[in-house]
């Protein structure tokens, strides 16, 4: 049985996809990449392999590869210098040996007519990076996670309204269970060299049905306001939120408008073998409705 490194397996995604893999893979063929050892207690007493190192440190990473035969690179969440961050990972798989790495990146219309280009061009970089390494890849591209609607709307959505710059832009949002379920079962089977998923969904969302669907779930009417552009950023920064985030919601807010992540698509639902999870499910698990 091939060995198989996590990255990122402290991290939310990281949990979902190890869990649904124990399912199939015994966890002595199973090894983690962890920056935090403190984190990983739980995977260590489920019999997984814990490497220590960060996406920084090469020579960890490096030493963390050998014996490895695929890869699952979780994308960094640190923005900063985070192509390198990737490279260094994929560097040191070569450098080990490894064969097939597995990236998680974004299931998008073209990133370089975007406005997120900036954020999230990376992840392109990234799977052509794997390519000119000459590795086998498989590239998991993930939909927007109906998780981040939350943190789009913010926290008074329910007596406040929704207020997003997104205009009538929708998104074919995936639950990151689902997300982590389908990868784990494209991780932990054969037959998936050198190909590209597009994980998404075959319904897409605008915020305007967001707020109507919330509006049906609480019984009040929960209106969507298409604020401009640059009043949303003063009021996020009003609000006290740092300049990233309020930088970040703008931008994918943008791109959202900019009908980036509108394309459906079944191939998550096909992987998963069941019914992907819906808008109204999600809203109502998360709200408590
Ligand atoms: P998450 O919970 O924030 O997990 C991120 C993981 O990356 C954590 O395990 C973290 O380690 C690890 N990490 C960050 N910087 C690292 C470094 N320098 N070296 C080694 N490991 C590092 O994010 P998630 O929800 O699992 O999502 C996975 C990835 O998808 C994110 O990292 C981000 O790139 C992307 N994402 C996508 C969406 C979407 O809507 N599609 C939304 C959010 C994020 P620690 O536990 O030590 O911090």
């Amino acid at each position: 049985m091939s060995k198989i490194l996590i990255t990122g397996a402290t991290g939310q995604l990281g949990g979902i996809i190890i869990e649904h893999l124990l399912k199939t893979v015994a966890a002595s063929d199973l090894a983690v990449l962890v920056r935090d050892e403190s984190k990983a207690t739980d995977l260590k007493q489920k019999g997984l392999s814990i490497k220590i190192g960060d996406y920084h440190n090469n020579d960890a990473l490096i030493a963390a590869m050998q014996g490895i035969d695929k890869v699952l690179l979780i994308s960094s969440s640190d923005f900063n210098g985070r192509f390198q961050q990737h490279k260094n990972v994929i560097d040191a798989a070569s450098a080990a040996g490894v064969k097939h790495i597995f990236y998680t990146g974004v299931s998008m219309r073209d990133v370089k007519i975007s406005p997120i280009r900036p954020l999230l061009e990376d992840h392109f970089m990234t799977e052509d990076y794997i390519k000119e390494k000459g590795l086998t890849y498989t590239f998991l591209q993930n939909s927007l996670y109906f998780e981040v609607i939350p943190m789009f709307a913010g926290e008074h959505v329910l007596e406040m309204g929704l207020v997003f710059p997104a205009g009538a832009g929708k998104v074919s949002f995936a639950s990151r269970n689902d997300l982590g379920e389908a990868i784990a079962k494209i991780l932990g089977s054969e037959g998936h060299e050198n190909k590209t998923y597009t994980l998404s969904s075959k319904n897409a969302y605008s915020f305007s049905d967001i707020a109507s669907n919330l509006s049906t779930l609480t019984g009040n009417n929960i209106v969507y306001t298409d604020m401009e552009a640059q009043a949303f950023e003063t009021m996020l920064s009003s609000l006290g939120l740092p300049p990233a985030i309020v930088s970040m919601s703008a931008l994918f807010a943008a791109a959202i408008k900019h009908q980036d992540f509108e394309d459906c698509d079944s191939t998550l639902e096909s992987i998963l073998g069941r019914p992907q999870m819906d808008l109204n499910a999600f809203l109502k698990s998360n709200y408590n409705l």
